[in-house]
């Protein structure tokens, strides 16, 4: 089963993405977690997304969808994916039919969490997670960025009819209930 979990910066992707992990038994895919992993270790690739990662910008789409192509393509996932932070433009959600009609796979659900700005904005200020995007300026930044070159892609899987919409608002078990619910 492969899911895309969408949704703004601070709409609770991550949490929701543990969750389906262990209640499906499929591995998640989270590209922020990737990049950040590799700024940490400063790998090379970790080396060229930092003041991308720092600004709240885009990694271009190219180094993205080479690395979650490589990536999907070991053993691991072959029952499925949770994907979460991707794909986050139009031309990645391309990228990403495409790999799955080459490999005769598709998406079964694509789980959109809403969540007003104002909560995404104290919910991430909040979270103390000392991600040095995670302050008022970036997070501003990445909600600009999310509005203009994201939410397209939200269309693009409307039309395919495989979005489920989900209100982000609530605790973290009654919002993973709707998204059972969604899926089933
Ligand atoms: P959030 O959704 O809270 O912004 P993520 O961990 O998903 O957090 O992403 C953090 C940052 O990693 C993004 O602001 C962006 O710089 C980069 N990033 C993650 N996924 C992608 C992607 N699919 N395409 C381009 N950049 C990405």
């Amino acid at each position: 089963m492969n899911i895309i979990l969408f949704g703004p910066p601070g709409a609770g992707k991550g949490t929701q993405a543990e969750k389906l992990v262990s209640h499906f038994n499929i591995p998640h895919l989270s590209t922020g977690n990737i990049f950040r992993a590799n700024i940490k270790k400063q790998t090379p690739l970790g080396k060229k997304v930092k003041a991308i990662l720092d600004d709240g910008n885009l990694v271009p789409d190219e180094t993205v969808v080479a690395i979650v192509a490589d990536e999907l393509q070991k053993d691991e996932y072959i029952n499925g994916v949770v994907l979460d932070g991707f794909p986050r433009t139009v031309a990645q959600a391309k990228a990403l039919d495409h790999f799955f009609s080459g490999n005769g796979s598709g998406i079964d659900a694509f789980v959109t969490l809403s969540v007003p700005e104002e909560e995404l904005i104290s919910r991430i200020l909040s979270r103390g997670q000392g991600r040095s995007d995670d302050t008022p300026e970036k997070i501003k930044t990445r909600l600009k960025v999310y509005r203009n070159e994201t939410e397209p892609v939200l269309n693009h899987y409307k039309k395919q009819g495989l979005v489920k919409e989900i209100d982000g608002v609530g605790s973290i078990g009654e919002i993973f209930d709707r998204i059972l619910d969604a899926l089933n």
